[in-house]
Order: structure tokens, then sequence, then C-alpha cells
């Protein structure tokens, strides 16, 4: 057993000055039972631990580190950054240059402003869309996590469903009154809001590839019916891709999927590591901002001359190194090598990827039913645009494409997943805390370092038949 003495001392300290110890509750453990690693630092593709354990991390603090931990171009970059000064509160022309970078990667972002996290961009999108369209109402998706906007803090995905939490204590009835909440991926269940109450709505928010039920992709007839319905009813289209941004495709789901939202959410990976978001969108949507029209929106520390600098750093280096064909490459590597191994010990398994982002979903159902109901063949998934059935030939196609949303995320089994977990973390593989979380992939990770993944969970699938 890996000693944790030290991890477990500091977190004995941290619970009696922040509450659970953590200041973000996904990073508790709570869905796998047990505490915390206390981690010391980051080099490259690994975390190391207050006790010296060496990890190789999946988890890449929930997405934003793309590059590994630590680079060192974008260290270098916030060096740079730190010397000249941390905040000036005016104009710089580092944000001109994310701003920059960015409009040139995501095709649906003219014009662009920064805040501090994700939440804060969701929270200004939703905002902004109904002070342009004049409107109240807004849709979101069962399972769909959209940071914790009061009004958004409904069937959240991840954390919120982990814990239970669907409603928190707080988020009051008129907060979220005016919240229409639908199944996602469900198109007759947009079409038939449109029809009802079409006019009424301001926006419909969506992660076009959902990270916080674990992976799960939209689907292109969901998307397209999304972007027709709203425009025809003169709704604005947001696209959440805080997390999917620079993910899921190399400009992100919208820009992978060819369809055009009014305006997309970002974070995690344009940030480098550092607090970021932004939300960006068409020019005359984004100039009813103040001071061009009377939408309000602000921020001390936003647009950060530090933050700017990892960003740019990040979004340039990806660049430099065509990382995004790789980083899905390798993804597939070890998706295609999970399965291979789970199938062969049967463990009926649920594997969603696209891009640099992953789930491995322990499915809940008998064995025997495995042949007939999950190996199913690619082309039942209508993802013309997402190489899937390439992907899949090349081991025999046996990817089952079964988790679609929340209501069937929820039914994987769970147990099974802590198991995973902790058998992993043991063999010094970081994957996330919870079933309903993605798998990253960073720049960092070598296909050496696939292999030894694949080679351990192998052994640790090994484990988990044994406690069928
Ligand atoms: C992480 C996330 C957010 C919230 O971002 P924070 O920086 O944690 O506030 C919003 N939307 C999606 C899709 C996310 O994954």
């Amino acid at each position: 057993m890996l000693n944790h003495s030290q991890s477990h001392s500091l977190f004995s300290e941290a619970k009696q000055v922040i509450p659970g110890g953590v200041n973000s509750p996904a990073r508790a453990f709570g869905a796998v039972g047990g505490e915390p690693i206390v981690i010391e630092r980051g080099e490259g593709a690994y975390l190391i631990d207050v006790d010296g354990n060496r990890y190789l991390d999946y988890v890449q603090s929930w997405g934003p580190m793309i590059l590994g931990h630590a680079h060192p171009i974008v260290v270098e970059a916030i060096q740079t950054a730190l010397l000249k000064g941390t905040s000036f509160g005016t104009p710089t022309e580092a944000e001109n240059k994310l701003a920059k970078l960015i409009i040139n990667l995501v095709p649906s972002i003219q014009k662009i402003r920064f805040v501090n996290s994700g939440t804060e961009a969701t929270m200004s999108a939703i905002r902004l869309a109904r002070g342009f369209t004049g409107r109240t109402k807004i849709i979101k998706f069962i399972g769909n996590y959209h940071g914790h906007v009061d009004s958004l803090l409904v069937a959240a995905g991840s954390s919120a469903a982990t814990l239970g939490v669907p409603n928190s204590p707080g988020v009051t009835q008129g907060t979220i009154a005016d919240t229409i909440l639908l199944p996602y991926n469900n198109v007759d269940a947009i079409k038939k809001i449109f029809h009802d109450l079409g006019k009424e709505i301001a926006a419909v928010i969506v992660e076009p590839v959902a990270g916080n039920m674990g992976c799960v992709i939209g689907s292109s007839n969901f998307l397209y019916e999304l972007r027709h319905l709203t425009q025809t009813n003169g709704a604005i289209l947001i696209f959440d891709e805080v997390l999917s941004g620079f993910r899921a495709g190399k400009g992100g789901a919208g820009q992978r999927f060819s369809i055009t939202p009014d305006i997309t959410t970002l974070g995690k990976v344009i940030g480098g590591g550092l607090p970021v978001g932004a939300y960006g969108g068409k020019t005359e949507i984004m100039d009813a901002l103040l001071p061009v029209g009377n939408v309000f929106q602000a921020g001390t520390l936003s647009g950060n001359p530090l933050a700017m600098a990892a960003g740019i750093a990040t979004i340039q280096t990806l660049q430099e190194l065509k990382a995004f064909a790789s980083l899905e490459r390798k993804m597939s590597t070890l998706a295609e090598g999970l399965e291979e191994e789970a199938k062969s010990l049967e463990i009926p398994v649920a594997i969603e990827q696209i891009g640099s982002m992953m789930t491995l979903f322990f499915l809940a159902e008998h064995k025997k039913d495995i042949s007939e109901k999950y190996h199913v063949s690619s082309t039942t998934f209508n993802g013309s645009m997402l190489d899937r059935s390439t992907a899949t030939s090349s081991t025999g196609g046996c990817f089952a494409n079964k988790i679609t949303n929340w209501e069937t995320a929820a039914r994987c089994n769970t147990k099974r997943y802590a198991s995973f977990f902790w058998n992993m973390l043991e063999r010094g593989f970081y994957f996330p805390c919870s079933q309903f979380e993605v798998f990253f992939m960073s720049t960092a990770i070598t296909e050496s370092e696939i292999q030894q993944t694949i080679n351990a969970a192998k052994e640790v699938f090994k484990i988990l038949q044994k406690q069928q």
C-alpha cells in the first residue's frame, strides 16, 4: 500500500479550517470513498504528493493542464509577466493577444470578454442573452454543468450529481423559475418546448460535448436542431465549451461540428492553469455589453496579466506542436486499449471519447447481456464528424456508444468505478475520483506511458472481475 500519512495529516488539518477540507467539493473523493491525496507539485505528466508518491495524471486539474504541469514555456511566460507587475486595472497588450489567438481558432467568436472563471463566463453569457433578447426563459439540459451559477444549478451533473444535490439549498425557486430543464440529446423534447414557448426563450445553454456526467457527446441531430430552433425563434444559442474548448476539437466542439453558436463560453485550457474564463460570439451580440451597449458585466482582475500570459503560452504552444491530432490519437490508443482489456475479461464498459477527452463507463448490466446490447456498431451513433468509425474499425469496432444522456450515465456501476479508481491510484495512475468526470490526455503523456496505463488497467480489471 502506498504511504499517505502526510496527506492524511494535512487533510485532517484542512478540515479544521476549510469546509470539508476542500475549496471545491469534487476534490473530496466523496464519490469513491476515502480521503483525497494532497499534492505537493506537478512535473509534466506527473503529480507528486506530499508523501513523495508519483502519479501519471489523467485529471489535469479537471482539464486545464493540457500541456502537463509546469511546462517550461508557460512557466517562463508567467515569470516574465510577473516581474512587470501582477495587475493594473487597465487595458494591456496581452489581452489583445489572447483574444486574437482565440478568435482565430474558434470560428464562432468575433469578439470576446475575459472573466475569472468558467462560472463567471456562463453567468455573464446568460445575462447578456437575456439583455440582448429582452426575454427571460433559459433552457438547460439535465446532466450538463455550467458552474455554480444559481439559475443553472439544477440537475447539474458531476459533483452536484455525485453528492445528490440536484438543487442546492440557497438556490431559490424564484431563481430557477425561468430555467427549463430538458433531457440531453433528445430532439423531440426541444421541438416541443420551442413549439410551446419559442418566443419566450432567451437562450439555450448546452455543453455540445458534455463533460460533467462523464464524457457524453452531443449528437449532430440534436445540436443542429438546437441551432435551427434558436435561430428561427430569435433565441440565443450558448455553447458552454469551458471544458470542451481546445479539447473536443482544435477550436472546440463548435468548430469540430461546424455549428456556429451565438455565444461560446470558455475557461480551463485558455488559462493554462491560472483562473480565467471567457465568453465570446457575434459582434452584434457582444457589443450589447457596457460600455458599448447597456448590459453590465465587470471584473477587477479580469484579463489579469499573469493569466493572459499563461493562456497565450498554452495556446501558442498547442498550435506550434500541432498538438491536437496527436492528443486525439493518444486518447484513442488509451480508449481502445482499455476497452479491449475490459472486454476480454467480460467487464461491461462503454467508452466515450472525442479529442483529448474520454470516460470509461462501467455498465451495470449483467455479463450475459453484453454481447447483444453493447457490441453495437459505431454506425448506430449519429456522429459522422467524429471519426469514431475509423477509430474503432482497427480494433474490430466494438465501442458501445450507449451513454447518451444523464439517465443512461446514472445507471453505471459507480461502486466498480470506485474500485477501479483506488486500484489504479495504488499503481501510480491518477484518474478522476468520480465515474461522472472526464479523463484527459496531455501532450506530456507518452505512448509508452499509455501502454503502462493499459497494462495496469488489465491487472485492475482482473481484480474487478473477481469482485463481481
Ligand atoms: C468547469 C466548468 C464550468 C465552471 O468553470 P469554473 O472555472 O469551475 O467556474 C462551467 N461549464 C463547464 C462545461 C465546465 O466544465
